[in-house]
């Protein structure tokens, strides 16, 4: 009879709220495997490199030191890339390098565009500026395709599609694309994904990529891929735009040789990426540019304590190994790049609206273990909270939440009673900002979705079944 009334109550308010989302336990734990999964690759990939270890330090030195010159770095990439023939812009923020890209397409009398992942002009919000001037902008990752066409973000910066079962990813191709309704087969819906896409580089004027690394002694752009897809735009289009973020540079190809090395094993646990392309010069009777973009940068440059952040070259194995990442989903973060690494960025980008992600974390430094470059991840997750909670205003009903809840478990039988009373409480109300618990409802995030108050208590659950 309980469970029955509480069931009633609860109806309809998980469903509503888990399109596209990481909600219910089936989901979670799924989730939470295929991450692993990965996790598991890169340990394999991680045992048969003997100075692993080694290799990760170097990384870290590399990165410290081009840091340390960054200003000659980006000043000696340039020279290059205008000597080999490449247009090289700067772009202050993220409306510069959505300015500065409509005016090449327009220059170029570009209408179309086909373009590689790249989570930079995701922070920059570029694809919606570029829709809204009129252009038509086609992802082609598949993973990316598959999020654009559901109107969402990348959840993961490496597999943007990670949260979505292929069973979704069928009802989506069948909804945008017209394939067989309910035909989940991987196979086919790449193959269904592979038709569309050669059509729009077909017809697309121009062609836009992300950046794996800039390489300051011969102005090359390196681009890692697994599909091939950067280089059907580059090599077919007329009109070539690379956006950079400026952390990418690496001094030359002898340091370079040891990000590509750690790069796709500590992301996906592969040997190397399937393409690892080195764009250098504008084929004949093209134009080629570089965007090269700060958008904060500059700010966590001069940051001593967060200045190691812009090591990272955006592997995604933090978020792989992170228990709540791998639980929650990228979506839940509320900035462009999730997990550990977002966390300690997204301050960056407004300390107000994003003080509640350093605390999304167990701090438990797993993340440290398995990042490339070595950054302290869970230390500087740490040294955020200290700092927002001086520095930015305090949640009230947090505090109220927090005192109510110290009260009740001080005491087993308050706890006993508030439990009980706890699960007649609507789940509309629970879902609601009227929670004191649920700091995301009250922030505006609905993207997390507070869990479901369990039927019975663990001491009933476990009388029950004891035998
Ligand atoms: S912080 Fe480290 S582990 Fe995380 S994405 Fe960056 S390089 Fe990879």
């Amino acid at each position: 009879m309980f469970n029955r009334r509480k069931n009633k109550l609860m109806k309809g308010t998980h469903a509503n709220l888990s399109k596209g989302f990481i909600t219910g336990s089936e989901k979670t734990d799924w989730h939470n495997n295929a991450l692993w999964f990965l996790r598991a690759k890169r340990d394999m990939q991680r045992d048969t490199i003997p100075d692993w270890e080694k290799l990760r330090a170097t990384a870290a030195a590399i990165k410290d030191h081009t840091l340390s010159r960054l200003p000659e770095y980006l000043q000696r990439f340039e020279e290059n890339a205008i000597k080999n023939g490449i247009q090289v812009h700067w772009a202050w923020d993220d409306a510069e390098l959505r300015e500065i890209t409509a005016s090449i397409l327009r220059e170029n009398n570009a209408k179309s565009v086909v373009k590689s992942k790249s989570m930079l002009t995701e922070e920059c919000g570029l694809n919606p500026y570029l829709e809204k001037e009129g252009f038509d902008v086609v992802d082609t990752d598949l993973g990316e395709r598959i999020v654009q066409l559901r109107k969402e973000h990348p959840s993961h910066i490496v597999v943007p599609a990670i949260h979505l079962k292929k069973e979704e990813v069928s009802d989506t191709f069948h909804e945008k694309m017209n394939t067989e309704k309910g035909n989940s087969d991987p196979d086919y819906l790449a193959s269904a994904a592979r038709e569309a896409l050669r059509k729009d580089f077909m017809r697309a004027d121009a062609a836009i990529t992300g950046v794996n690394f800039g390489v300051a002694e011969s102005g090359t752009v390196v681009v890692c891929t697994n599909e091939g897809n950067a280089d059907m735009g580059v090599h077919s289009k007329k009109t070539v735009i690379h956006c950079m973020g400026m952390e990418k540079l690496v001094p030359g190809y002898k340091e370079l040789a040891v990000f590509t090395r750690l790069l796709a094993r500590s992301a996906t646990g592969q040997p190397v990426t399937v393409f690892t392309s080195h764009y250098r010069k504008p084929r004949p009777e093209t134009t080629e540019h570089i965007i090269i973009v700060n958008n904060k940068r500059t700010d966590i440059f001069e940051d001593p304590e967060f200045r190691q952040a812009m090591r990272c070259i955006r592997c995604g194995a933090c978020m792989n190994t992170c228990p709540v990442y791998r639980r929650s989903g990228g979506h839940s973060y509320h900035h462009t790049v999730p997990g550990p690494i977002g966390s300690v960025l997204a301050p960056f980008y407004g300390k107000e609206k994003n003080k509640d992600l350093p605390f999304a974390s167990t701090l438990c430094g797993s993340c440290n273990n398995v990042c490339p470059v070595k950054i302290d991840l869970a230390g500087l997750l740490y040294r955020w909270r200290q700092k927002l909670t001086d520095e930015t205003s305090p949640d009230l009903s947090k505090k109220i939440g927090m005192d109510i809840g110290s009260k009740i478990l001080k005491s087993r039988t308050t706890y006993s009673l508030a439990t009980r009373a706890f699960r007649w409480v609507p789940g509309s109300v629970l879902q609601s900002g009227l929670n004191p618990w649920n700091v995301t409802a009250k922030n505006g995030h609905k993207e997390r979705i507070f869990p479901d108050v369990p039927g019975e208590s663990f001491r009933e659950w476990y009388k029950k079944n004891q035998e």
